[in-house]
């Protein structure tokens, strides 16, 4: 199943790629679940036991063209943001860290950096901005002292996400200002819509990446993740108690500006187009302010 936000409002979406069609929750299911996206992670069960029951003629009936450009964030309204650095060993490498034996550095990604796949991201003056493709969770079950075994079953799905990161105001001062760096307007992309993990052959390893203007600079996947879902998830519920809706990025492979040498980071002109197989794309595009 996979799930979008269309603007605002949750919507099935069904069909082949690029010829995509949507059906809005709130519509097929008589105002039992949505449109609201806390609702539908509240009660994250019952809308998958009812989905399984609504026939293909019924969706398609009511279905129709999916538009890009209406598609906002897969969880808009999340009680919680999680984000993790140096979750693949080979960027940990470019990063000049040891690998993590313990749980890597664990920060936030402020809610109103969020957009749907395809935006326009300012440049922030003097900064370098810098790419991280991530694959994206989003939790459907309360999970406290989780085991890894069942944290599959409590994850409402996966999403393709970008971190994207201004690394003068994230490295400077006394120590790293990582939830305010990587929180600028725009910087959470997320799309193009919620896969629930049934649809995947093993969601424990899909290959993600990135290109500018075409050329690929980051190509992993995630089997090389040094936390894998089940046990990242685990380990930050034996913290924290997480909610639905959560929100929580992974990590990112190797191949960001900031560990290439020469450095090098996001100029205005450039498109970012992010990636992850069996979920979808992402295009950001970015300009100068003012
Ligand atoms: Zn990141």
């Amino acid at each position: 199943m996979r799930i979008a936000n269309l603007n605002g409002r949750s919507a099935f979406v069904f069909g082949e790629a690029g010829k995509e069609r949507a059906a809005d929750i709130a519509a097929v299911s008589d105002g039992r679940f949505g449109p609201d996206f806390a609702q539908i992670y509240e009660h994250w069960d019952s809308l998958c036991e009812w989905a399984a029951t609504v026939l293909p003629e019924t969706l398609q009936a009511q279905s129709f063209i999916l538009n890009r450009d209406q598609l906002g964030a897969p969880s808009p309204t999340p009680r919680q943001v999680f984000a993790v650095g140096l979750n693949y060993r080979a960027h940990a490498e470019e990063s000049g860290f040891a690998a993590p034996e313990q749980l890597p550095p664990v920060f936030t990604k402020y809610v109103s950096s969020f957009t749907g796949p395809d935006s326009t991201v300012t440049l922030p003056e003097g900064g370098n901005v810098d790419w991280e493709a991530e694959l994206v969770v989003i939790i459907g079950r309360e999970l406290r002292h989780a085991d890894p075994a069942d944290v599959w079953a409590s994850v409402a799905g996966l999403t393709a996400g970008q971190d994207i990161s201004e690394r003068v105001s994230q490295l400077r001062g006394p120590v790293p200002q990582f939830g305010l760096g990587k929180s600028f307007a725009g910087f959470s992309p997320q799309g193009p819509w919620l896969v629930t993990p049934d649809e995947f052959t093993d969601p424990d390893d899909l290959e993600l990446g990135c290109t500018i203007d075409g050329e690929e600079v980051q190509k992993g996947r995630t089997r090389d993740l040094i936390f894998p879902v089940p046990l990242l998830v685990a380990t930050l519920s034996q913290t924290v108690t997480l909610y639905p809706g959560d929100v929580i990025f992974t990590g990112t492979p190797a191949g960001v500006g900031a560990g290439r040498e020469p450095q090098r980071f996001l100029r205005a002109g450039e498109s970012l187009d992010t990636w992850i197989e069996g979920i979808g794309a992402l295009r950001q595009t970015f300009v100068t302010g003012q």
